[in-house]
């Protein structure tokens, strides 16, 4: 259980506290704290792509966690305030009791970051066996429950019916709602669906908009692009990315087609433009992608499995032993990516694209793949990359991905078998001893 220890100050906190006044917080006994906490003004964003400021202008003191940062950082007390890691370290800091909301023991418990799901539909996908298997929008808890603290979504096969505009609006709910959330425009068709009429217009006007995605490829339900076309769209992402110092990423949904990742190759051999650009999801739904995508590793590009729920299709490979096989084999083990393909339909189809099954991706299947690589004996530490700060590098999350001062308050907290015990977005708790606490505004 946690222990709270509760000082009521909150009132003169606030009493005191004006817009952006600085609170000196003194040192422990060794190491200084190397912060001045700045409360933040409540109607200012602390930083792009992160949910509404904290307004709580409380701190937290987190005791006793054994951290992975994601690399292992041993025994550690982090202090919280404003929805960010103010100060890490061994000593437990001398503060005013006053500023203190609550002291948390975790009593040597893991406490990693929290997850990203950098491919998710948001609103809802689907809608590939008529208009009944539309799956409905995702609520919050699905996503915090599942401890994924940020979010990318994206739209699918259906960008007729589902639109960019509905997705921005679905991430902004999500900002609302505590946590971190982002999207890509497009689809899976070209041309692709937009909000303002281009791609790089997308991607320059919106926050927001990351890059574009997920665009399909090797897929019969794909537009069947050309290698000029998916060149041209690659270098609009590119570009805007370098317009805006956003990732400018070419998201790229991969079916189960023969020719695989053979346009990419192909770009990288005829094209200026850079491998980070291009990131192929669903590289797992086959052996001979998979395979294809870890040789594509080496040339630079991040590479992203999907963690499918458990199948009975032999030429899947599973999301845990694509991990392990990865790690193991020395590919760069920081170009390899995970997400959930959550909210979106997991369909399957026989050779004549005909539809057998039709199934919902949840972001549940993250956790559970940590969980079977723990029981597979992998170190903590050597798979959390895959599941935090590698996606966050690729798409530069500033403050996501890793646990270090200065980063966004985003935790999870473990037992050790990979199980659930508290989450914190931004500062705030949504799961507390496996309770949700925080739900979306309509979950009851
Ligand atoms: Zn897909």
């Amino acid at each position: 259980m946690l222990r709270f220890l509760y000082s009521p100050v909150q009132s003169r906190m606030s009493s005191i506290c004006h817009d952006n006044c600085q609170v000196p917080v003194s040192a422990g006994k060794s190491k200084p704290l190397r912060f001045l906490i700045t409360l933040a003004n409540p109607h200012r964003r602390l930083r792009a792509g992160t949910a509404t400021d904290n307004p709580d202008p409380m701190l937290t003191l987190i005791k006793n966690a054994n951290v992975l940062a994601p690399e292992p950082l041993g025994h550690l007390n982090l202090l919280i305030g404003a929805g960010r890691i103010l100060w890490m370290g061994e000593d437990k800091p001398s503060l005013d009791p006053r500023l203190l909301a609550e002291e948390v023991d975790l009593e040597g418990l893991w406490l990693t970051p929290g997850l990203i799901d950098g491919h998710a539909h948001i609103t809802g996908g689907g809608g590939e066996a008529g208009f009944a298997t539309r799956v409905p929008p995702v609520p919050l808890s699905q996503f915090t429950g599942a401890g994924v603290t940020s979010v990318v979504g994206l739209l699918g096969t259906d960008d007729v019916t589902r639109s960019t505009s509905s997705l921005i609006a679905q991430v902004r709910a999500l900002r609302e709602e505590g946590m971190s959330a982002w999207c890509y425009t497009g689809g899976y068709h070209c041309p692709p669906t937009t909000l303002t009429g281009s791609v790089r217009s997308d991607l320059v006007h919106i926050d927001c908009v990351l890059g574009l995605g997920e665009l399909a490829i090797s897929d019969h339900r794909s537009s069947q692009p050309t290698f000029d076309e998916l060149v041209r769209l690659a270098s609009e992402v590119h570009v805007a990315g370098l317009m805006t110092g956003k990732a400018g990423v070419l998201h790229l949904h991969l079916g189960d087609g023969e020719r695989g990742l053979s346009l990419v190759n192909r770009a990288l051999d005829e094209t200026e433009l850079p491998p980070r650009v291009f990131h192929p999801t669903h590289i797992n739904r086959r052996r001979a992608l998979f395979e294809e995508a870890c040789e594509l590793s080496k040339r630079g590009c991040w590479v992203d499995l999907t963690a499918f729920p458990p199948s009975d299709d032999t030429d899947e490979v599973g999301a845990a032993a694509a991990i392990g096989e990865f790690l193991a084999a020395g590919y760069p083990a920081d170009k390899l990516t995970i997400s959930s393909d959550g909210g979106g339909c997991l369909p399957v189809f026989d050779k004549q694209g005909e539809l057998v099954k039709l199934d919902f991706g949840r972001s549940e299947t993250l956790l559970q793949t940590l969980r079977q690589l723990l029981q597979n004996g992998q170190p903590l530490g050597r798979i959390l990359p895959v599941f935090t700060s590698n996606i966050a590098t690729l798409l530069r999350l500033a403050g996501k991905g890793r646990l270090q001062e200065g980063a966004d308050a985003d935790l999870l907290c473990l037992d050790e078998t990979g199980e659930l015990r508290h989450v914190m977005a931004l500062g705030r708790w949504h799961v507390r001893d496996g309770e949700q606490v925080i739900k979306g505004t309509f979950e009851t």
